[in-house]
């Protein structure tokens, strides 16, 4: 028997480099400004330990373009290499610098912030490049080198000179890939990928990011203008969110970020893939899902997660446990948040309702957890709007009109209430509460929740002709007799002095009402008319029968 390790034969990985390692050749560009990232914050923390010492000097990162060589230069004044750390690091595929660097420095501040993880990053600038070549001086008192490769697996490695300390990574940039050699392109990529990047990056003199966007502060630090602000960063043209939850978890997995609610009115544009997920203020992508619990697609802001690894494929993400823990933090952290809102500011809360109901009536259909908590502030609005009641208040409220025979509380809703105004007004007349349900996601939400909430029935107000709304049971209790009616009709009678009004007597029983005065369904509607200024005469079409 032999046993022994997989060997890999390095014929030529360029050509399985080029094809497979990313499917967009763009994100070379986050790959080489990323390893800048990293040198200078390595910098950072050997002078914060006291191995460096001296003046670090100017840290920014530069990105150039020149398009007569053809060639895409990215500069960087972090740590640089010695020839034997460039034998190490870059002539050795997937041997991470950065995983070594992260081990021995655990736990120094800056030490954490490390981007790179895999070792692979560096060779994604030979999917655009013909040749490759590194200048590279080290913060060690060693002489800088000159290393350079054209996609063939024979490298070149020797002494140059250069006076900074740093690295620079000039990309010879291949044929097929010479859209790159455009000011707007590269200015693009940048923007998408390099905007929040910790260390400075500039490109034609300008810098491109913020290094210390809103998401990487304390909750404390941050005033309300600066929430405000940051979104305006993130979406300079969309209206003011109605409110923001800032996540801020390093135990048992990291995760930063700031979410924001949309305002939604009825026109709003549903907005998908609006949360922008990063890795250390690295830009990944904008499909958050499994990340992002579904219910919460719709908000907008950018979470941030070190644990999340930058070259995500879905298929990856779905399996990964961190993922799922992430998903399910956020559910709680906004669950809280509404319920703290709620509490604390009952009238902001319900003024925010049409836009909060959505993403609540969502969240409780498809995650129970959630609708644990949101059973508390779910609010159902009453059919004139500007009532609000929670499932209890509803149930403390309406219990005693409103219970049906088998003992369910029966809530009455209207779908259309203009159209469904004559049920709704018979349904009040009744003593009825009838509540709005009347945006996209009600109709599936009441199915869902009927069959989730205890001893409930919905029943649309025009279910049936109103006197059955509610199936009750007739059985017993106080009927009055015919004598005992009259009686009764006389004394309400007595005290009506307008005309056109009704008393009638319907012999309910139990402790519904014995005695309804209504106007009639006529005067009401020509007075509404009256006081819109006119109208048709079709009012009659939707009258009950
Ligand atoms: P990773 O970033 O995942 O470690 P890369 O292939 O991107 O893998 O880079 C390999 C290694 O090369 C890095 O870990 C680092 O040690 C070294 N390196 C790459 N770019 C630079 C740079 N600009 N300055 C200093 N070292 C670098
Ligand atoms: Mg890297």
């Amino acid at each position: 028997m032999q046993k022994g390790a997989i060997r890999v034969q390095t014929e030529n990985i360029f050509p399985i480099i080029k094809k497979f390692l990313y499917s967009d050749h763009e994100i070379f560009i986050r790959e080489l400004v990323s390893n800048a990232v990293d040198a200078t914050q390595k910098l950072k923390t050997l002078a914060s330990v006291g191995e460096f010492k001296g003046d670090i000097g100017n840290i920014d990162i530069e990105v150039k373009l020149d398009k007569e060589k053809k060639t895409i230069t990215i500069a960087d004044h972090g740590i640089g290499m010695t020839a034997e750390e460039v034998d190490k690091y870059i002539n050795q595929v997937a041997f991470s610098g950065a995983e070594e660097f992260l081990k021995k420095y655990k736990g120094q501040e800056s030490g954490t912030n490390i981007i790179g993880h895999f070792g692979l990053g560096f060779y994604s600038s030979f999917m655009v490049s013909s040749k490759v070549e590194i200048f590279t001086k080290s913060w060690k008192d060693a002489p800088a080198v000159r290393w350079e490769c054209d996609g063939s697996p024979e490298y070149e490695l020797e002494e140059t000179t250069k006076e900074e300390r740093g690295t620079e990574i000039v990309m010879h940039i291949n044929e097929e890939s010479e859209e790159f050699l455009d000011e707007s392109r590269i200015r693009a990529i940048l923007t998408k990928f390099c905007k929040f990047l910790p260390v400075p990056v500039k490109f034609e003199g300008v810098q491109i990011n913020n290094t210390s966007p809103a998401w990487t502060k304390k909750p404390s630090e941050l005033t309300t203008e600066d929430y405000q602000n940051f979104y305006k960063e993130l979406y300079p043209f969309a209206e003011a969110p109605l409110f923001w939850i800032h996540l801020n978890v390093d135990y048992p997995f990291n995760l930063t970020g700031i979410l924001y609610f949309p305002k939604i009115t009825k026109s709003y544009e549903i907005q998908k893939d609006k949360i922008n997920l990063y890795s250390n203020q690295v830009y990944v992508t904008d499909e958050v899902k499994d990340i992002v619990p579904e219910f919460l697609m719709l908000l907008h802001g950018v979470i941030d997660s070190p644990d999340i690894p930058l070259n995500v494929s879905r298929s990856y993400l779905q399996g990964d446990p961190n993922v799922k823990k992430i998903n399910a933090h956020i559910t709680k952290k906004v669950a809280d948040k509404l319920d703290e809102m709620f509490r604390n500011d009952r009238k902001g809360f319900e003024e925010k309702w049409d836009s909060i109901g959505l993403f609540v009536k969502y969240g409780m259909m498809t995650d129970d957890k959630f609708m644990d908590k949101a059973n508390k502030f779910l609010l159902l609005e009453n059919v004139e709007g500007g009532t609000f009641y929670t499932q209890e208040e509803y149930r403390t409220a309406a219990a005693a009109l409103q219970t049906n025979k088998e003992g369910k509380l029966v809530v009455l809703y209207a779908t259309n209430p203009v159209q469904q105004d004559s049920y709704v007004q018979a349904a009040k007349n009744k003593g009825y509460i009838v509540v709005k349900m009347e945006t996209l996601v009600d109709a599936a939400f009441i199915n869902n929740i009927e069959s989730k909430w205890e001893n409930v029935q919905f029943t649309r107000v025009d279910a049936d002709i109103a006197d059955h709304l509610i199936d009750k049971d007739e059985n017993g209790t106080t009927v009055l007799s015919e004598e005992q009616e009259g009686a009764l009709k006389d004394i309400f009678t007595a005290q009506i002095t307008q005309p056109n009004i009704k008393v009638e007597l319907k012999g309910l029983s139990g402790e519904s009402q014995p005695v309804i005065v209504t106007r009639p369904e006529f005067m009401r509607r020509m007075k509404d008319m009256a006081s819109m200024g006119g109208g048709g005469m079709n009012w009659y079409a939707s009258m009950p029968d």
